[in-house]
């Protein structure tokens, strides 16, 4: 017998279903193998809170949890919605205290000692006292003797620790484990220490998924409503069902993504047809594409218009979102909030790194969504080489120009990945890549910097977001009303308080 199951290890924020094991699932569905997907992240939150809490005297987490699923208004009250996170967080609080060392939140677990350093995570793994310990023990009494083979969908490093662990017990118990997802396959493609992943799991797969049918089609040709192993309880008042409409990019020039070798695919919107007619009534369509594609969201409207409660997802803010009354029309047809990669106020580093739209632009577009009535949340980077005072001031000078527009921010500083056309043209950029210290192999993504004349941009931006940019009166009302915990899926699905 191999009977699959596809299994999502916490810690993924719990509002939706995992994309990553939503896929899989959905395209082993549509190739009539059942696999249904075991969301160990939403069944270790709801244990701790519903289960954990009570019995170990804990902060009662019920009111807070039948808010968030079900807050009895259209929207979430900002207010209200900080107070019942302040409660499960209050919780997590207390819980990682029998955890010496682990960092544990809604949308993160580090365990002690060198991050992501393999050797010590299948250490941790064997001793059976992590904070997912108890609970994974508890899911494999459950769940034995259902499936003989687990397909772990590995997304993020906040999965890692449990990844292992859950991988380690269920070998222990007789099952043959594969992992694979995007996480494994940008360690393979862009980042460093595959070897070392490798390590941790016996069987890894790198491709999309189609090594477990035998096909050579791209795996998510084929899609529909995959099988789930229990009941959908998300922390939302919505279901939202992440869906690609794109593999890759539509743009893929930036010069500092890390993405670009990988291949670009229209998902055909056959597949969110299917998906729609297996899945909940009237959910709430979260595009993860890098870039929702223009074109294709002009033809869905109609669909999300009659099969939906809304839609949001990220959008390079480009001038085709101002044609036609575009943005209009998609509010109108139920778009709830569009992810704006703004990055900078200044022109020439929008130029230099190929970003292909200009601020002017992208105020315009911003402007825009607010105006149709959607919500913004709007991404800036700061560090990046070469950026001068200037550029910085820039930023916030766009950013007071659009005040009241905005609804939630999010600040990054540059992170040099360890692949990317500007890593292997450093010098011309003015930079030094160089080494981490550190005597043990760790996985990573990223590589520190400097500027070839011995200045740190990261440095630089950090000393003005913290003493310039966060302090202003266009700025510091919008990171307060930026959720911390649930993030995107949230804010969409937030009550529009005007900010000015
Ligand atoms: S828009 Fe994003 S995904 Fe596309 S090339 Fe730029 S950084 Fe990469």
């Amino acid at each position: 017998m191999d009977r699959k199951a596809v299994i999502s290890p916490p810690v993924i924020t719990p509002s939706e279903v995992p994309a990553g094991a939503f896929m899989l699932a959905g395209g082993l569905a549509a190739r009539g193998i059942e696999a249904p997907i075991h969301d160990l992240s939403l069944g270790f939150f709801r244990w701790l809170f519903l289960d954990h809490a009570p019995s170990a005297g804990l902060a009662n987490c019920t009111p807070s949890l039948d808010y968030l699923m079900s807050p009895g208004t259209e929207f979430y009250d900002p207010h209200k919605h900080r107070s019942v996170c302040g409660v499960l967080q209050s919780v997590l609080k207390s819980y990682k205290r029998d955890f010496p060392g682990w960092q544990l939140s809604l949308m993160d677990s580090v365990p002690p000692g060198i991050a992501h350093s393999t050797a010590g995570l299948v250490s941790l793994a064997r001793g059976g006292s992590t904070p997912f310990s108890k609970y994974f023990k508890l899911w494999l009494k459950e769940t034995r003797g259902t499936f003989d083979h687990g397909l772990i969908s590995l997304a993020y490093l906040s999965q890692l620790p449990a990844a292992v662990e859950i991988a380690w017990l269920m070998e222990e118990s007789g099952i043959r484990v594969t992992v694979g997802g995007s996480l494994a396959s940008a360690l393979h493609d862009t980042g460093s220490g595959i070897e070392l992943l490798k390590s941790c799991f016996r069987e890894i797969a790198l491709d999309d998924g189609r090594s477990l049918t035998g096909e050579d089609q791209p795996f998510l040709s084929k899609v529909e409503w995959p099988v789930f192993a229990k009941p959908w309880k998300y922390f939302s008042s919505r279901p939202v069902i992440p869906f690609p409409l794109t593999t890759g990019c539509t743009w893929n020039k930036c010069l500092f993504c890390p993405d670009r070798d990988k291949p670009f695919m229209n998902v055909s919107t056959k597949n969110l047809k299917n998906i729609l007619s297996g899945g909940p009534d009237d959910p709430v369509i979260h595009l993860i594409d890098s870039a929702i594609p223009v074109k294709t969201i002009e033809e869905l409207l109609p669909l999300f218009r009659e099969k939906t409660s809304g839609f949001y997802g990220f959008a390079r803010p480009q001038g085709e979102w101002l044609r036609k009354d575009l943005l209009k029309r998609m509010a109108d047809s139920g778009c709830l909030m569009l992810q704006t990669g703004a990055e900078s106020g200044s022109s020439g580093i929008l130029q230099r790194f190929m970003k292909g739209f200009s601020p002017d632009t992208a105020e315009k577009v911003i402007t825009n969504i607010s105006d149709s009535g959607m919500r913004n949340y709007v991404y800036l980077l700061f560090g990046l080489p070469g950026e001068t005072k200037d550029d910085r001031e820039l930023t916030l000078d766009m950013v007071r120009r659009l005040e009241g527009k905005i609804d939630y921010m999010n600040l990054s500083v540059f992170n040099l990945p360890e692949k990317c056309e500007l890593t292997d043209r450093a010098t011309e950029f003015g930079i030094l890549p160089g080494e981490y210290d550190s005597d043990t192999p760790v996985l990573r993504f990223y590589r520190p910097f400097q500027n070839i004349d011995g200045t740190d941009p990261r440095k630089e931006s950090r000393e003005f977001i913290r003493s310039v940019f966060r302090t202003d009166p266009a700025v510091s009302p919008v990171l307060q009303a930026t959720p911390r915990w649930f993030r995107a899926g949230h804010m969409a699905l937030m009550k529009r308080i005007p900010l000015s």
